[in-house]
Order: C-alpha cells, then structure tokens, then sequence
C-alpha cells in the first residue's frame, strides 16, 4: 500500500518519474540492514581489501545511508574468501536479458569482488558491472559487483572520490536500482566523477523501494485540528458560564 501511495504521489508531481529498476518485477532486499562485503581476489586496484571496504562504507554513507525517506541502511560487512570462478567468469550465463551465473552465487547480501573476464570487460572503459544474482519473487537475497581487476584498469587510476561515487553507483544497481536518463542522478549510467551526492531521482528510486514504513492499526486518519475529547470538557463549561453571565448582566440592566 505505501508503495502505491510513493508511485501515485510521484506520478502526480510535476517532476517526471525517471528512474529505473534493476529486476524487471521491482525486487529488493526484505532486510532493512544489508551487509556490504569485499572479496578478497583483487590484484590490480592499488588498494587493499580493508581499503576497498573502507571505500564501500564511506560509499553507503555519504550516499544511500543520508535518504531519511529510506528504511534501508548499507553497512559494514567483512573481507571474505571468495571462490575462482568471482575472478575468472562472466557474471551472465546468457544475454539480454541477463541470466546471472549461478557460479557466481554467494551468501554475502552485498558482494564487491574482482574479475577479469573478457566479455564482462571487453574493454577498460567498462569499470565495473552489477546484477542481483539471487533473487525470490520479488526479494533480493544476494548481489554481485564486479570490479575490473585487468592490468590498466581505470578504478585504479581514479581519484579517491570518485572511486567512491562508482561503488555507490554499483551498489545503487545492486539494491534494485537501474540507470536514470536524469544527467545529475549517481544512477545516471556515465560522468561519474562529477558526482558526489544523491539527485532528485536516485532519492525517488530508493524511497519507492525502500519506503519507511508506518504501520497503523486499523483505518489510517488525518487530523482537521480539531481540539481532542479531552479539552472539550472545559471549553463547554466556559461557553455554559458564559451564557449564563450574559443572561444575569441583561436582567440585572432590566430591573
Ligand atoms: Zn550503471
């Protein structure tokens, strides 16, 4: 239900409903907190895997974790071991639409790792590449972002700044976000050294599927600003004494 309240408002604002979703069916993580962890095969990023896990933290913070319309919060997760194939294998089975490697399943929630693979990177533009690869009905289990590890990557030649903004980039398609056509978004799919905060459209797309929610018991209400049961007591008693004064001051004229 507050899902079709988010759409419905977002869709009656004069601003245009842009963003996009990762999973065709709008999936996304059930847990209102999501472990972020880094695998440790990275040879050629220049940073250790404390570092990058330092990276992906500072990631969550100054990006997702500030939306307070978002029930979700990235964390801290840890430097794990991670089998060959995370380095070697292509993170579809088949294309178009993306079949994820089954190999490439894992039980990390969040999971950045390194890769090398040809047709993941077929050429060094390709900086780094995401896909909820465990996904039930329309919940996300788990994520794999893959970062290439190739001899001359551009990761590591990256300010630091920017190496944040492409992780949050990645981790925004790995909690169900896909790419916005809006320039200033972190969604947008290029230009990301310019981006240090959220757009207007990345914040909608992660309130529409991460909504906080307020449970209420029974029918929801509004208040008109009416004055509560309690207070009425009193006020009564002042207009019943008030009328009553008035009635005594007019006699008292009369006689
Ligand atoms: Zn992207």
């Amino acid at each position: 239900m507050v899902k079709i309240l988010i759409a419905l408002s977002l869709l009656l604002s004069t601003k245009a409903f842009a963003f996009s979703l990762s999973v065709s069916n709008g999936a996304f993580f059930k847990e209102n907190i999501v472990k972020v962890n880094i695998g440790d095969n990275c040879q050629n990023l220049g940073v250790t895997s404390d570092g990058l896990l330092s990276l992906a933290v500072e990631a969550a913070e100054q990006f997702w974790n500030k939306v307070p319309t978002s029930r979700l919060r990235l964390e801290q997760g840890a430097v794990v071991s991670v089998a060959a194939a995370f380095r070697t294998d292509a993170i579809c089975s088949t294309d178009n639409p993306c079949i994820p490697n089954p190999d490439l399943t894992h039980s990390h929630e969040v999971l950045i790792t390194c890769n090398t693979n040809a047709s993941n990177f077929a050429n060094t533009s390709i900086i780094a590449l995401t896909v909820p690869n465990s996904v039930a009905g329309q919940n996300i289990i788990s994520s794999t972002l893959l970062i290439n590890d190739n001899a001359g990557n551009q990761f590591q030649s990256k300010s630091r700044a920017e190496q944040i903004s492409i992780l949050a980039h990645e981790m925004g398609h790995a909690i169900g976000l896909g790419h916005s056509p809006v320039t200033d978004s972190l969604m947008y799919y290029r230009s990301l050294a310019s981006r240090f905060r959220l757009g207007w459209d990345d914040i909608d797309g992660i309130t529409f599927l991460y909504p906080v929610e307020q449970p209420i018991s029974g029918c929801g209400s509004v208040d008109l600003g009416t004055k509560p049961p309690s207070q009425m007591g009193p006020l009564m008693l002042g207009f019943l004494f008030a009328l009553l004064g008035g009635y005594v001051f007019r006699k008292n004229l009369k006689s």
